[in-house]
């Protein structure tokens, strides 16, 4: 046994995917404990009117979070939210003006925080398109990850960032602040080595890790696992971070491990991936 090994974002599509048994594999790599955040809308034939025709997706992810810690040695928790490529969808299938467009999804991350004010979600999950979006879409955007992170701030959970590919989102940081919410709870999911403002979730690619390491900052692992089978290798396994954990213990770098897999997700988050491993 070698201590907490945390994947901090990936997804679990029991449905049509490998769902529990890609825990499992998970599992037997070594890995303890996972961040399941949960499919786009769409993903689940959902076209949502109002914020409760999220709840089903919702329901969807705490179902398969809880059929999952029984397959791990520690457990699973999950990060819920709307995802920020859903305005596109919106605004140019359906038509919505941008404003309307971040009603919805607003109406959608109120239901979430349903689940992290006395429920099991240890996160939100929000961001912005990683594409150019016209001004009103980019507008709308932010406006919709302002509202997460004051919903986070009010539930006292984090908020997971879908965004475009950048190093630095100190403005991000800034509105956190603003919000009432700590930036190291704002989380950078597929981050590369560093983030400046908030915490970066690392794609458990081994330059990026190793940059992470260098860092010396506080730092997530994660894989962006899909469970899609329309799309197998288009992101990383479920054993991946497992394996690069081992890797870099191999090298001497267990400080960095245990920032990864226990400080960062203690000072986050507020979990324990120590408690009965
Ligand atoms: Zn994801």
């Amino acid at each position: 046994m070698t201590g907490p090994v945390l994947d901090d974002h990936c997804h679990l599509d029991p449905g049509r995917g490998r769902g529990v048994a890609a825990v499992s594999e998970f599992a037997r790599a070594g890995g303890t404990h996972l961040l399941v955040v949960n499919q786009p809308s769409w993903k689940l034939g959902v076209e949502p009117e109002t914020g409760e025709d999220f709840r089903p997706v919702f329901e969807a992810t705490v179902d398969v979070v809880g059929r999952s810690s029984e397959a791990l040695p520690g457990r699973a928790w999950p990060v819920l939210g709307v995802h920020p490529t859903l305005i596109s969808r919106l605004v140019d299938e359906r038509g919505l003006a941008a404003e309307d467009a971040a009603d919805l999804m607003r109406a959608g991350l109120d239901v979430a925080a349903e689940y992290a004010a006395d429920g099991p979600a240890v996160a939100l999950k929000s961001g912005r398109p990683h594409y150019e979006v016209p001004d009103a879409v980019w507008d709308a955007s932010n406006a919709v990850l302002r509202h997460a992170l004051s919903l986070a701030a009010e539930t006292g959970v984090a908020l997971q960032l879908h965004t475009e590919s950048t190093d630095d989102l100190t403005e991000v940081a800034e509105w956190a602040a603003d919000a009432g919410l700590p930036a190291e709870r704002v989380v950078k999911h597929y981050a590369g080595g560093r983030c400046s403002g908030v915490t970066p979730s690392v794609i458990a690619r081994k330059d990026e890790l190793l940059d992470a390491v260098g860092s010396g900052e506080p730092f997530l692992m994660e894989t962006d696992f899909l469970d899609d089978p329309d799309r197998p290798g288009a992101v990383l396994g479920p054993k991946t971070v497992p394996r690069r954990t081992e890797w870099l213990r191999e090298q001497g770098h267990d400080e960095a491990l245990r920032t990864a897999h226990v400080e960062t997700p203690r000072r986050v988050y507020g979990i324990d991936t120590e408690a009965g491993l």
